[in-house]
């Protein structure tokens, strides 16, 4: 058996079998085995740290491998399926309990209300917001004591409004996705009144509330911003998911301020090339092709970057109207308005984003999601930091300090029990 690797500074392909162990309470102990095409390394490189593991050849083996200069120059790290191997589980023991994913431990009986410690709703639960399906609360455990976002619909809501299949694919795509730049959701559950979803919890609160608070934000705050929609973008149109419902509202900060999308209920799984014709969205998010009923696609997100990153500048989207039909027209004639202290990079990049076709889009065209990033805009952007969360967010500034509901509007505790629901199509959640 050779050692392939005792220090990992470089990415290595490789053609046969490898064997990944890593020091465990003073043992060598198996993590994972690779073959041909596969990759290591590549964490080492990407965080700046020593190796994580060790690879050993158990057999013939060609290795290549690529400095950190043409690594970062040359491979998209969503390209990459990245193996954290600090945290791999031991292959010896598959069934070991994964101690800290809180999904291995919740139950909805152990959930419990957090509540307001002081205010004129001390006493009552707290509630984070309050949507089109339902309402968002905070919850916590006794016995691990970590706050968790527990949205809660009313079955009989979504059978009324014929959300059925809505509501089953947000659940399933959101169980399905591991960025850092998505929501996670630990677990669903069901009774005879609700379906509830058990979400990380935001604790920074939601970007809209902060762009209220200060008016507009300066441009280092929308690009981190702006750049953590990018990261959840390439994530997501990766996997054949458009988003479709992008703005401020549905943008959260965590505690370290890093932006987070939440809300999957216009979401769509879509074969690249094909188009999708469902009329849906924020009226002055959508982009024209939604409006005329053309058929859209994965350009449709890219044109309501544009919009965000305007409304993040400015305070405001650039085609509004406190009639949601005197919307559309303005959309439809596309002229843009930028105020004069907007720089020249983002109107660039507005104009760019915000272009009648579809094909011409940035982001949209042959170099796909790369064009985004490159633009002039985003030159402060160190991606690959960003990407494994050690670009310092500007946005820390905004979230406050206090108890841990002090970044969230207050509403008053909803008492009605929703009506229970029998029908069974909620059999699979
Ligand atoms: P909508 O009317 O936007 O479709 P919805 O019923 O689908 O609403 P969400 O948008 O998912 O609900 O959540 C409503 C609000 O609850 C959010 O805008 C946010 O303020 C809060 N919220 C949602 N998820 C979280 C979370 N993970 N952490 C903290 N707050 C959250
Ligand atoms: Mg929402």
């Amino acid at each position: 058996m050779v050692p392939l690797a005792l220090w990992c500074c470089r990415l290595w392909a490789l053609s046969e079998q490898v064997k990944v162990t890593k020091k465990l309470n003073g043992q060598e102990k198996q993590i994972r085995k690779m073959g041909k095409g596969e990759h290591f390394g590549e964490l080492a490189l990407i965080r700046e740290i020593l190796r994580t593991a060790t690879c050993t050849a158990v057999g013939p083996v060609t290795c290549f491998s690529i400095d950190k200069e043409v690594f970062e120059e040359t491979i998209p790290i969503e390209h990459l399926e990245l193996h954290d191997d600090i945290s791999s589980k031991v292959l010896e023991e598959p069934d070991a309990p994964e101690k800290t994913s809180p999904s291995s431990y919740l139950r909805l009986k152990d959930l419990i209300p957090v509540l307001y410690q002081e205010g004129r709703y001390q006493g009552e639960p707290v509630t984070l917001g309050v949507g089109g399906f339902g309402r968002v609360e905070l919850v916590t455990t006794l016995h691990h004591g970590k706050y968790f976002a527990m949205k809660r619909v009313s079955k009989k809501h979504i059978v009324a409004k014929r959300q059925e299949e809505h509501v089953l694919f947000e659940k399933r795509i959101l169980k399905a996705i591991k960025s850092d730049f998505i929501v996670r959701l630990h677990s669903a559950f069901k009774d005879t009144r609700y379906i509830y979803m058990i979400m990380e919890f935001c604790v920074g609160g939601e970007i809209w509330t902060k762009l209220k608070e200060v008016g507009r934000f300066d441009e280092p705050i929308a690009v981190f911003c702006a750049a953590c929609v990018v990261e959840a973008y390439a994530y997501l149109h990766k996997k054949g998911i458009m988003y479709r419902d992008l703005k401020p509202e549905n943008l959260m900060l965590d505690a370290k301020g890093y932006v987070k999308l939440v809300d999957f209920g216009f979401a769509k799984e879509l074969v690249h090339g094909n188009k999708t014709y469902s009329f849906c969205g924020t009226p002055e998010y959508m982009a024209p092709e939604i409006i005329q009923n053309q058929g859209h696609d994965f350009a449709a997100d890219f044109w309501s970057l544009g919009i965000l990153v305007y409304e993040l500048l400015v305070g405001s989207p650039p085609f509004s109207s406190s009639e949601p039909a005197k919307i559309y027209p303005k959309i439809l004639d596309g002229v843009l308005k930028f105020p004069p202290y907007m720089g020249e990079g983002a109107k660039s990049l507005i104009s760019k984003l915000c272009r009648p076709r579809p094909g011409q889009r940035l982001g949209n065209t042959k170099n796909g999601i790369k064009d985004v990033r490159h633009h002039r805009w985003f030159s402060s952007m160190n991606w690959h930091k960003l990407r494994v969360g050690q670009v310092e967010a500007p946005t820390i500034r905004l979230i406050r300090k206090g108890p841990c509901y002090i970044n969230f509007d207050r509403f008053p505790f909803d008492q009605a029990l929703a009506d229970e629901e029998f029908s069974g199509w909620d059999k699979n959640l």
